[in-house]
């Protein structure tokens, strides 16, 4: 990724934001670029780094959460490769 795209992603202004997965009112998504990846929760209007403990919630709640992310981390390596 060239200087300028870094820096973008640095101070949080990613290019573009895939959905990687959605739950209901909240979706895990994730910057292609980067690969950094948040959850956010429509209806209480947050947005937070996505870590273990929601990958956790998540897979409680019976979400399979691997599936969709190893789906989205192999088109982001194609996508970087190009
Ligand atoms: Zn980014």
């Amino acid at each position: 990724m060239k200087l300028i795209g870094r820096l973008r992603c640095r101070i949080g202004w990613h290019r573009r934001l895939d959905v990687i997965q959605s739950f209901g009112s909240a979706q895990h998504i994730g910057c292609p670029d980067c690969g950094k990846r948040f959850g956010i929760h429509h209806g209480i209007r947050s947005v937070v780094p996505w870590d273990a403990d929601l990958h956790s919630m998540y897979e409680m709640m019976g979400y399979d959460v691997n599936g969709p992310l190893s789906r989205w981390e192999r088109y982001r390596a194609v996508k970087v490769r190009q």
